[in-house]
């Protein structure tokens, strides 16, 4: 982030009032509800099939590849394999490819996979915009736990991170390959399923305090987020504001969900800025405050991000699905076999 030089009092300044109405949040609230939507028709269906093989005469479905979206370490160790052995991984392939595309998205348009994608961060933001409707304001934590708290998803992180890495292509295929990489799926379902009294305690505590503070999850643990974040700091786009015409009124600020401090700053470079274009939304003034490309300084509108992201994820899954890359080649019987008794494989 680059320091703004002192700027002249917002008094002697004449400014232009921005002219029409700002679209970037429907555009983005569009993508997260279609994206949304695309997940419930996914889990659904995945519990569909699921329940196929877990009682006798329930109808056949066929399984979403795009579940594995939701095995996000899954997609780092395909990828790894990938990267070492030149050989597409024949287990949860999918997971591989959903996890480039939402990495690429968001090293070429910022954070956009939390702010214009992910469904918990979708659910995470409508939540704190619940409890600011409800209670007429969200609560902020202290700066020194904030900073604090903060670490904990760059920590999550790099534990994924270094398991992933030091495991070698073999251990990683012989993982996905076993009983329980071949069900991950359906653990994680089942997670949610068969929720001991710890873990439906901790994800109430954590819907709780997303209700009263901005994107707790996010914020604070999510370390998909914190490898996304990184990787958007290549980003060649950010919010850049004009200090010749922003008159001073920290409304962009105020908005901003990351609680980045936009009034003060030339150019955002953060990895906690979504790319979400709320504090974009806000700003009263004309021409002074953009998503804009780094080199050229070009604002670039909602609807190239919008479309960006959407032509990156359906360019890559396109990709996988068209060179059969798609799905996991597991057979009907083997299914059989392992989903009714999913529940007793532990960690290889
Ligand atoms: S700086 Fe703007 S685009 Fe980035 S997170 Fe804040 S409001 Fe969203
Ligand atoms: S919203 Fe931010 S950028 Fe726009 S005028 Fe106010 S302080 Fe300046």
């Amino acid at each position: 982030m680059t320091a703004a030089p002192a700027q002249p009092a917002a008094r002697t300044k004449h400014w232009r009032r921005r002219q029409g109405p700002d679209r970037s949040q429907v555009i983005r609230r569009t993508l997260q509800f279609a994206f949304f939507a695309l997940n419930l028709w996914i889990g659904t269906q995945f519990y569909l099939f699921v329940r196929h093989y877990e009682a006798a005469g329930t109808p056949a479905y066929s399984r979403p590849p795009g579940v594995e979206g939701w095995l996000p370490i899954a997609g780092m160790m395909n990828t790894k394999y990938f990267l070492v052995t030149g050989t597409v991984p024949v287990v949860h392939p999918a997971a591989m490819f959903l996890f480039l595309a939402f990495l690429s998205a968001s090293i070429v348009f910022r954070k956009s996979f939390c702010g214009w994608l992910c469904p918990v961060g979708t659910l995470s933001e409508y939540l704190w915009k619940l409890g600011r409707d409800t209670f007429k304001r969200n609560f902020f934590l202290p700066r020194w736990l904030d900073i604090g708290l903060r670490s904990l998803k760059y920590i999550l992180m790099g534990l994924f991170l270094y398991a992933v890495i030091s495991m070698p292509a073999r251990a990683l295929a012989e993982f996905l390959q076993s009983p329980y990489g071949l069900v991950a799926d359906v653990k994680m379902l089942n997670f949610f399923r068969y929720m001991g009294t710890a873990a439906a305690v901790t994800v109430g505590v954590l819907v709780i305090a997303s209700i009263f503070v901005q994107n707790f999850w996010c914020r604070y643990l999510c370390p998909y987020g914190a490898l996304i974040g990184l990787a958007s700091m290549l980003s060649p786009l950010r919010i850049r504001r004009n200090v010749e015409t922003c008159i001073d009124c920290a409304k962009c600020a105020k908005a901003c969900p990351a609680r980045l401090p936009v009034d003060q700053l030339v150019q955002i470079r953060s990895a906690e800025c979504l790319g979400c274009l709320e504090c974009v939304a806000v700003c009263p003034v004309e021409d002074t405050l953009h998503m804009t490309l780094a080199v050229k300084r070009k604002p670039v509108p909602a609807w190239a991000m919008a479309a960006g992201v959407a032509a990156i994820f359906c360019g890559v899954t396109g990709l996988a699905m068209l060179t059969g890359h798609w799905h996991t080649p597991v057979p009907d019987w083997m299914y059989q076999e392992l989903i009714p008794r999913a529940r007793e494989f532990s960690h290889p």
